[in-house]
Order: C-alpha cells, then sequence, then structure tokens
C-alpha cells in the first residue's frame, strides 16, 4: 500500500507536484493551490491511500520536487 500526505495550507502553488504525478495531483482554480485526489482531510493534512504500488515512484518524485516539503510519501 502507498500512503500520499499534503500539508495543504503551507502549498504555495508551484505545480510542480502536478508535472510529476499528475494522476494524483491537481491544481485547484479556486485557491491556486495544490490537490491531493481521491484523499481524505483531517486537520489540515491531506492523505491518499492507495493499493496501486505503482503510483510510489510518481509520488516519490513529486515530494522531492516540493520546494516548501508538505509531500510525504511512503510504502508500507
Ligand atoms: S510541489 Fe508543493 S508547493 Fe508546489 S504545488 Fe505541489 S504541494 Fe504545492
Amino acid at each position: 500500500m502507498v500512503i500520499v500526505t499534503l500539508q495543504r495550507d503551507k502549498c504555495i502553488g508551484c505545480n510542480y507536484c502536478v508535472e510529476m504525478a499528475p494522476e494524483q495531483f491537481q491544481m485547484s482554480k479556486k485557491d491556486g493551490k495544490s490537490v491531493l485526489l481521491r484523499s481524505t482531510e483531517k486537520k489540515g493534512f491531506f492523505t491518499l491511500k492507495s493499493y496501486d504500488d505503482s503510483i510510489f515512484e510518481a509520488c516519490e518524485n513529486a515530494q522531492k520536487a516540493c520546494p516548501v516539503k508538505i509531500i510525504t510519501t511512503k510504502k508500507i
């Protein structure tokens, strides 16, 4: 299982995560911040749990590219 989190309120809207993992991230037209697709929110942290391990690499690249380090990716 792959678990991805996004601390959305700190997003600066640079779009790098969308470039790295377009199937998991999208920019919001409303506030210009990143949206982690199919995630659930708890206290400002958005979490995606997926049984599709093939998304790991793209999400890890998004984590590395994020300049404010608000994306985490792990495989369990
Ligand atoms: S890479 Fe980070 S700061 Fe940039 S849009 Fe994605 S979440 Fe926001």
